[in-house]
């Protein structure tokens, strides 16, 4: 990919936002370079059923939406390269963008880095990780057949992951810190009614325990204070996400978590920045919505280039 090129628009991240961005922009015929990352398509890439995206009534597996969306993208001219990126210039004009081998120019960026898994964060889980404790069920669902399994979290995401595991696991426990469910009626519904799968409210993860695999778990009720240790060979953590921000801090306006502030509509704090996606998005975080964004975030910087040509 050449790297003097001066484009029109850089777009960073190649979830459902990045890549409906490129194909606006593209179509648009704005000179379009997508910097989607070494593991390209966002979270949707380890999704199973998406039974919500307008358009697959009976519903598309989240790889095979994202290889659609980004063959759709590159139809109007878009490039798009599977790399990285480490370092972005927003002072300069035009902005910089490096990756690991190169650096390239534009005169706009559409950031839509997306969010990524957010862990528990205790020393036993580090040590555990890849050894019976996993943050995607439809990556390492199945080594778990007939195994006891938690899943920990009281959103969309732990019922999702609860009851894909269905399919290869035993016993599913899920463990919720409060004495609600935060995820949608269906998903609550689905999740309480399948026979392999028990809901445990207020209950928190003190400890992971296996030398060199998960054997066990001490939990402790909130409410009562009372430690209990459950047998499980598994543990998928699915407790939210964070913004992928770290390479845009000092650059563009973040708010307290992270996320990116969007100042006038998609526009960020530096005029020709436009963001689209969970990265600025803690509230809807759907892929639909995400497209939506990059929809709209395509269209400002159109209009931002046009009005300053
Ligand atoms: P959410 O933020 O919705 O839920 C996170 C859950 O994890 C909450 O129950 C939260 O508890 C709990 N939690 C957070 N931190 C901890 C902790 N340290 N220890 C224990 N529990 C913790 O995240 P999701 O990833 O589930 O969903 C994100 C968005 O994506 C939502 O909008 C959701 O609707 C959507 N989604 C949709 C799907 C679909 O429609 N098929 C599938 C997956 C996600 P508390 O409530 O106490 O804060």
């Amino acid at each position: 990919m050449d790297s003097n090129t001066l484009y029109d628009i850089i777009i960073i991240g190649s979830g459902p936002s990045g890549y409906t961005a490129a194909i606006y922009a593209s179509r648009g015929n704005l000179s379009t370079l997508l910097l989607g990352g070494a593991v390209s398509g966002g979270q949707l890439m380890i999704t199973t059923d998406v039974e919500n995206f307008p358009g697959f009534p009976s519903g598309i597996q989240g790889p095979e939406l994202m290889q659609k969306i980004r063959e759709q993208a590159t139809r109007f001219g878009a490039k798009i390269l599977d790399e990285d990126v480490l370092s972005v210039d927003f002072s300069s004009s035009p902005i910089a963008v490096k990756t690991k081998g190169s650096q390239f120019k534009a005169k706009t960026c559409i950031v839509s880095t997306g969010a990524s898994a957010i862990w528990l964060g205790i020393d036993s889980e580090t040590r555990l990780k890849g050894k019976g404790i996993s943050g995607c069920a439809t990556c390492d669902g199945f080594f778990f057949k007939d195994k006891d399994i938690v899943v920990i979290g009281g959103g969309d995401s732990a019922m999702e992951e609860a009851l894909f595991l269905t399919k290869f696991a035993k016993s599913i426990k899920i463990l919720v810190r409060k004495d609600v469910l935060r995820a949608s009626a269906i998903m609550q519904e689905r999740a309480e009614k399948h026979e392999k799968i028990e809901i445990v409210f207020n209950t928190e993860v003190k400890e992971f325990h296996g030398e060199n695999a998960l054997e066990s778990i001490t939990v402790i009720n909130n409410k009562t204070g009372k430690e209990t240790t459950l047998s499980a060979q598994g543990a998928f953590v699915a407790i939210g996400h964070k913004p992928n921000t770290e390479i845009f801090s000092g650059q563009i306006e973040l708010d307290k978590k992270g996320y990116i502030i969007r100042k006038n509509f998609s526009q960020t704090s530096k005029e020709n920045v436009f963001v689209a996606g969970d990265v600025h998005d803690h509230r809807y975080r759907q892929a639909i919505t995400a497209a939506g964004y990059g929809c709209e975030a395509a269209i400002d910087a159109m209009r931002y280039l046009d009005d300053h040509s």
